[in-house]
């Protein structure tokens, strides 16, 4: 018999009509012929209501109780949702995190899934009945009650999927499917009928709030089908799955971060062990930094910027006013008025200008790039507050966001889960669920780096130099803009070395013609590469690599990272051993 997992969001719980017909789609499935697990939030806005009510009583509640607290809205959902059902006439059985058997880390609010009991679950669902689990919990091993982080009943429901070797996984929501862009934000975002695993947990993970990232992650790790539809109609919605909407256009969707903080640390020594440093001593806060850009150093010292959520910003400022003993820099800057607008898309690894045409648009609409990084698949920008809801207009536009694709599917795919067949396999895989995995780790010494340093900061640099050099059909790697002393722009980009003399000549053109005061070659990098699941959303991975290379005396020039692959850039004869130890480093959650 079929299994399917639907996931009701906090709207559509919201009062007792929508739960009766959220019961109402959970009952019509059961009479198909499936066996149905719900997994329910909290209702409506109870969760920040209940957040509210801890700050009221106090300014840092402890983590333990804030779950204890925060897990009762969902508790309220299950049973709730469980009478509705017996009301109209079906059997249903509610639980906790707990009863199921959801086990987890001890992280207070942001845990970690360990392992998931299915026995109940399925004992119960033998026995006729649909079987609520609430979302967003768990139970340590000391069978504290613990949360997954905002939004994480997502997380919960595709979980379910994955054990329960479920045959769909539908997230039921107060949108019709995953659109090009938030559609709360821009009234031009289009929904698609398909988006790949990679794209949406990206765009997830950069602000797109439709889907908590970690259940992405787990859908893409089990290949378990994601339908995000509409509570509210019968509407076919968006599929996540491996594949994109399209396979001719380079980006698939936008996101915008809007309360976002910079903080940049001017002068540090360019010396191993400084990122490493500063970081370790962030990450001790549980605070996720972002768009870490540490660009070449001159004289040597370099300068590091990052972005963190502004509400964690005092934290991050005392994290590193209190390694400044260690950090040695010069002096430390911040800017809490600024967004993150970025731009994703699986065709960008194989088609070149999509940087380009980016700092194109943002130009042409006066918008000042204050930042720059970019991975395979995404190319983010940092800018003022003030710019954001423009700079993600022009850029949905200006990449067509709005327009259906040629090649798009018509029709949402039928797409069928792969099958797993070996059951202590899949019990294995469970023990370490949300672990991180790292699938390869990659020397590249093929590129040079290209620097200029110290342009006049204004609206179009960027779009000046990337134009210039994709009209000599160089393909550039890696970009990386970082705010330098007195708001001057530092630009440091990646080339292949066999076009570097080439570049180079560009760059001082465009340079002198910008006012930039240096420009640099180092013609011989390399790239390490770190690729893997979850690589954002475990804050210590760039610590690993940090760590180790500074233990070998390696030198970090450059940084990027996005949600699947952390890339630094070395001096081209450390490339051998960086590649050593990193294997090393990395040994116990390498895939082979
Ligand atoms: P739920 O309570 O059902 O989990 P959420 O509020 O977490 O719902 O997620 C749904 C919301 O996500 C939508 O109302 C929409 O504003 C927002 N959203 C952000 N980005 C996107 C996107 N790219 N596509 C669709 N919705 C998005
Ligand atoms: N109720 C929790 C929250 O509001 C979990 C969720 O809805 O996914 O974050
Ligand atoms: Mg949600």
């Amino acid at each position: 018999m079929s299994l399917i997992v639907q996931k009701f969001g906090g709207t559509s719980v919201a009062d007792c009509e929508k739960i009766v017909a959220a019961a109402r789609k959970a009952i019509r499935a059961q009479k198909q012929g499936h066996q149905v697990v719900m997994v329910v939030s909290a209702m409506g806005k109870n969760t920040d209501v209940l957040v509210d009510l801890a700050r009221q009583i106090n300014d840092h509640p402890p983590a333990r109780e804030m779950d204890m607290l925060l897990s009762t809205g969902e508790q309220v959902s299950v049973a709730l949702m469980a009478m509705a059902i017996h009301s109209l006439g079906a059997k249903a059985v509610s639980l906790t995190g707990a009863q199921i058997g959801i086990k987890t880390d001890s992280t207070h609010t942001k845990a970690r899934i360990i392992s998931i009991e299915t026995e109940r679950v399925k004992e119960l669902l033998d026995a006729g009945n649909i079987v609520i689990a609430a979302g967003f919990q768990g139970i340590d091993e000391n069978l504290n009650i613990t949360t997954l982080g905002r939004g994480g009943s997502d997380t919960t429901a595709v979980a379910l999927a994955a054990v329960l070797d479920a045959d769909a996984c539908e997230i039921y929501t107060d949108v019709d499917g995953v659109y090009t862009t938030d559609p709360r934000l821009l009234a031009e975002a289009r929904r698609v009928l398909q988006i790949s695993y990679d794209e949406m947990l990206e765009l997830a993970s950069l602000g797109a709030g439709v889907m908590h990232s970690r259940s992405v992650e787990f859908a893409k790790k089990f290949g378990v089908p994601i339908h995000v539809r509409s509570s509210f109609s019968d509407i076919t919605g968006t599929m996540i799955v491996d594949q994109p909407e399209s396979n001719t256009r380079p980006v698939g969707g936008a996101a915008m971060t809007k309360n976002e903080a910079r903080v940049t640390i001017e002068g540090v020594p360019d010396v191993p062990g400084i990122s490493h440093e500063l970081f370790h001593s962030i990450a001790s806060k549980a605070i996720s930094v972002d768009m870490i850009v540490q660009d070449i150093g001159a004289d040597g010292r370099a300068n590091i910027s990052f972005t963190v959520p502004r509400d964690e910003l005092e934290q991050t400022l005392d994290a590193v006013r209190s390694a400044s003993d260690i950090l040695k820099y010069e002096n430390v800057r911040h800017d809490e008025e600024v967004s993150k607008i970025s731009v994703v898309g699986l065709g960008m690894a194989e088609q070149s200008g999509v940087a380009d045409k980016m700092f194109r648009v943002l130009a042409d609409n006066k918008i000042n790039i204050q930042m720059i990084t970019t991975s395979e698949i995404k190319i983010s920008v940092l800018v003022a507050r003030e710019d954001a809801q423009r700079a993600l207009a022009a850029v949905h536009s200006g990449f067509l966001l709005d327009v259906t694709p040629d090649d798009a599917p018509e029709s949402v795919a039928a797409v069928s889960r792969e099958r797993e067949h070996d059951a202590a396999e899949v019990v294995s895989r469970l023990r370490t669920m949300e672990d991180l995995t790292i699938d390869s780790i990659v020397l590249d010494d093929s590129q040079s780096v290209i620097a200029l340093r110290r342009v006049p900061d204004h609206p179009g640099i960027a779009a000046r130099v990337f134009e210039a050099i994709a009209a000599e059909g160089i393909l550039v790697d890696m970009i990386v803009q970082n705010v330098g002393r007195g708001d001057a722009a530092n630009l440091s980009l990646t080339v292949p070395k066999s076009d570097s003399e080439q570049a180079l000549v560009v760059a001082k053109r465009i340079g002198d013609e910008l006012g930039a005061e240096e420009i640099l070659c180092k013609a011989d990098a390399a790239k390490l590469s770190v690729s893997g699941i979850g690589l954002r959303s475990h804050t210590g991975v760039g610590i690993r690599m940090f760590r180790a290379l500074s233990d070998a005396g390696i030198n970090v020039e450059l940084i990027n990272t996005s949600e699947v692959m952390v890339n630094v850039i070395v001096e081209g004869k450390q490339g051998q051993a960086g590649l050593d130890v990193l294997n090393k480093a990395f040994a116990d959650v390498l895939l082979d």
